[in-house]
C-alpha cells in the first residue's frame, strides 16, 4: 500500500481505494448493521497492515523443502491490543485476524455529553503489557479526551511503544494527541472537517457505537 499512504509527523492517513471504498458505506446512514459491523473489521485490518509497517524484523534461517534459506521474521516485543469500549470492540477481529497471539486489553470509558470528558469504568489490561507493542484501537478520535486518557492508562502501566488506530479522526483530536503524547503514532483513514457542538465528528459515520449494536 505504499503509494497510498500520506505520513506527516506521526500520523498516517491511509487513502488506499480499498479503505476509502469501505469507508464510504461506513459514513452512508443507510449502511445496515450487519454490513456496517463487516466493513469495520475489514477497514481495521487493512489500517493494521499500515500500523504495524516498522515493527523490527530479523534474519531467521529456514529450510524449505528444497533448501535451507534466510528470511525475516518479527522480531522484538509481542502485541497487546487494547480496544477502548465500547466502538473499539468492533475493531478487535481487524487486529486479530492479523495478530492471532496478540494479548487483549479492555479500556472503558465514557464521554459525559455534558463536559466531553472520559469518565472510567472498566480497566483491564494483560499484566505484562509494559512489554509489548501497544494497538489502542478507538474508531472516532473526536475531541480526543478519552483516548488521551487510554493512551495515559496504558502508559503508566508501563507501555512505552504506543500506536493508535481510528478510522475517522477531526483535526482536534489529532492536535490533541500530538500535544499530549507526541510519541503515539497514529493511522487513520479518514481526517474529517471539524466537531459540531455536540462534539460529533463531521461529516464523519454518526455514533460508532450505536451504528456497530444497533442500539438506535
Ligand atoms: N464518537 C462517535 O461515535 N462518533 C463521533 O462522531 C464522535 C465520537
Amino acid at each position: 500500500m505504499t503509494a497510498t499512504v500520506q505520513t506527516e509527523r506521526r500520523l498516517t492517513h491511509v487513502t488506499h481505494p480499498l479503505v476509502q471504498h469501505k469507508l464510504s458505506y461506513l459514513r452512508d446512514r443507510t449502511t445496515p448493521t450487519v454490513h456496517f459491523r463487516k466493513l469495520v473489521e475489514e477497514v481495521t485490518l487493512l489500517l493494521t497492515y499500515e500500523a504495524t509497517k516498522d515493527l523490527p524484523s530479523e534474519q531467521v534461517e529456514v529450510d524449505t523443502p528444497l533448501e535451507r534459506t534466510s528470511v525475516p521474521r518479527i522480531s522484538g516485543k509481542k502485541v497487546a491490543v487494547c480496544p477502548v469500549l465500547r466502538a473499539g470492540v468492533g475493531m478487535l477481529d481487524g487486529v486479530l485476524s492479523l495478530i492471532s497471539s496478540a494479548r487483549v486489553g479492555f479500556i472503558g470509558l465514557y464521554r459525559d455529553e455534558e463536559t466531553l470528558q472520559p469518565v472510567e469504568y472498566y480497566v483491564k489490561l494483560p499484566q505484562d503489557v509494559a512489554d509489548r507493542d501497544v494497538i489502542l484501537l478507538d474508531p472516532m478520535l473526536a475531541t480526543g479526551n478519552s483516548t488521551a486518557h487510554a493512551v495515559r492508562l496504558v502508559k503508566d502501566a508501563g507501555a512505552s511503544s504506543v500506536r493508535l488506530i481510528s478510522i475517522i479522526a477531526a483535526p482536534e483530536g489529532i492536535a490533541n494527541i500530538e500535544t499530549t503524547h507526541p510519541d503515539v503514532q497514529i493511522v487513520v483513514a479518514a481526517i474529517d472537517r471539524q466537531l459540531n457542538e455536540r462534539g460529533y465528528i463531521v461529516p464523519g459515520l454518526g455514533d460508532a457505537g450505536d451504528r456497530l449494536y444497533g442500539t438506535k
